[in-house]
């Protein structure tokens, strides 16, 4: 039986992909079906035909999931953000359980391995710090939302439910300041208008929040207007904007400029005071971080003696986190004004013995190694894409004691992972998912590896 496009067929979805998509089988042909889960039967509309799969859009769910559940955010089921928001929490938690287990085991190549059960949240909703929002066009005027899965097709939403409650008001308050300005919104295909993006960061101990917008151009002419429309909404003491007139889709450009208020926001986890700004990173579910940390902290078993190396150090939280059980903490990051955060951190908690480096991790850490520095464990957070392989065969010469990886994405982890244990050197001790980002299909895991022979 051929499979042809914008026909209609009955399907059994028999598994999840790793976009938290459903996945079933048409006669051997493989159709992903977003908003469906495992043993679910639905009536799919084929949109796409590949050579060896293919898409399809549910049109009717025959037998639901027990797993299934009502979304209770507007945009759920449109929104690329939260593709998970119609599986029960529960069931969420044990589908990334298991993504990570089958990630170590298919990508890595390890046979049997323990995960720790996955540490969830009690309340998943309203615990993201961070929000980025495209401003776009539409026929109706300024669109404020989110992309949707896999396209920059924006989808409206004032009130993401996995967001800060605090910032529909600033959007709708930047909202107005445009239309009263005549102000466009950015065009992708065209590269005219002037608002492209709009980011809210919260501070959710201190309730400090940032407002930034991304403009193409090369200077703002209305800071007086929108600051009028900002200053006072309660909570913010930022507003940043920041140039990007790049026809790409990265968000921000390089060059900030502070229009009112300060240049960053603070916030705490755990004791810790941090100073955050516009481009620096920092974790987006304090609640979750806190706990991601501790489990760091645990992996690591310091007695106050050890070197340590935290290699894509953000603001310094994880070196900060540590340096009070350990000798001396190395941080390493490319973002400069990330490092200047994480040096002005260290001296706003009073920790002497934290010194940080700004460049790529893969260069800066040879040059440490060779002036001496060997760290006895050696901390890794880095981005999705992973670890430089450079970076992981230094770590090997190095021979840290023990290794702690933190990852935002299990295939990279387990790719490296494989690299890290090639020589049987090293041993995996403990893995242990922390779900910082409920709804969605992320899941971050940390990860021990120990010395073996010591
Ligand atoms: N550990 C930090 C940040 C983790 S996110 C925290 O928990 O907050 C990953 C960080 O790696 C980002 O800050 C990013 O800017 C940085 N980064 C990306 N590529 C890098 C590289 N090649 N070398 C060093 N840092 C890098």
């Amino acid at each position: 039986m051929s499979i042809n496009k914008n026909e209609i067929y009955t399907i059994k979805i028999t598994d999840i992909g790793t976009h938290g998509e459903g996945i079933g089988k048409i006669n051997g042909y493989t159709l992903f079906v977003k908003n469906t889960l495992p043993e679910e039967e639905v009536k799919v509309l084929v949109l796409k035909v590949g050579k060896s799969y293919g898409y399809g859009k549910v049109i009717e769910i025959i037998k639901p999931s027990p797993y299934r559940m009502t979304p209770p955010c507007e945009a759920a089921g449109k929104c690329g953000g939260c593709t998970m928001q119609h599986i029960s929490y529960t069931q969420q938690l044990c589908l990334k359980q298991n993504k990570v287990k089958q990630n170590i085991i298919r990508i890595g190549g390890f046979k049997d391995i323990d995960v720790l059960p996955i540490i969830g949240m009690e309340d998943p909703f309203r615990y993201r710090n961070k929000a980025q929002y495209p401003v776009t066009k539409d026929k109706n005027g300024i669109k404020i939302g989110f992309y949707s899965l896999g396209s920059h097709k924006a989808i409206e939403c004032n009130d993401c439910l996995i967001g800060s409650s605090k910032n529909e008001e600033i959007l709708s308050a930047i909202k107005s300041f445009m239309k009263e300005n005549n102000i466009a919104a950015y065009d992708e295909e065209t590269g005219k208008g002037l608002v492209r993006h709009i980011l809210i960061r919260e501070g959710s101990y201190t309730g400090e929040i940032m407002v930034c917008l991304v403009i193409n151009a090369a200077r703002f002419k209305q800071k007086k207007e929108l600051i009028a429309k900002l200053d006072k909404i309660n909570g913010i003491v930022s507003i940043v904007i920041n140039f990007n007139t790049k026809k790409n889709n990265v968000i921000m450009g390089e060059r900030c400029e502070t229009i009112w208020g300060n240049d960053y926001i603070t916030d705490k986890i755990g004791e810790l005071t941090f100073k955050i700004s516009a481009p620096s990173f920092f974790q987006v579910n304090p609640i979750q971080t806190y706990k991601l940390y501790s489990k760091v902290l645990e992996f690591a078993n310091l007695k106050g003696s050890e070197t340590i190396i935290d290699a894509y150090c953000g603001i310094g939280t994880i070196s900060l986190f540590l340096a009070g059980n350990a000798k001396k903490v190395y941080g390493v990051e490319i973002i400069d004004a990330a490092i200047e955060n994480a040096k002005e951190n260290a001296k706003l908690n009073n920790i002497e013995n934290a010194e940080f480096f700004a460049g790529k991790a893969e260069n800066i850490i040879p040059t440490l190694y060779k002036e001496g520095i060997s760290p006895d464990i050696m901390v890794m957070d880095p981005p999705r894409k992973g670890c430089d392989k450079s970076l992981l065969e230094l770590i090997l010469s190095m021979k840290p004691k023990k290794i702690v990886y933190v990852s935002c994405d299990s295939a990279t982890l387990s790719r490296d992972l494989k690299i890290l244990c090639s020589t049987d050197e090293y041993k995996i001790e403990k893995v242990q998912p922390v779900d910082m980002f409920p709804h969605t299909y992320h899941v971050e895991t940390v990860c021990l590896l120990s010395k073996q022979n010591l």
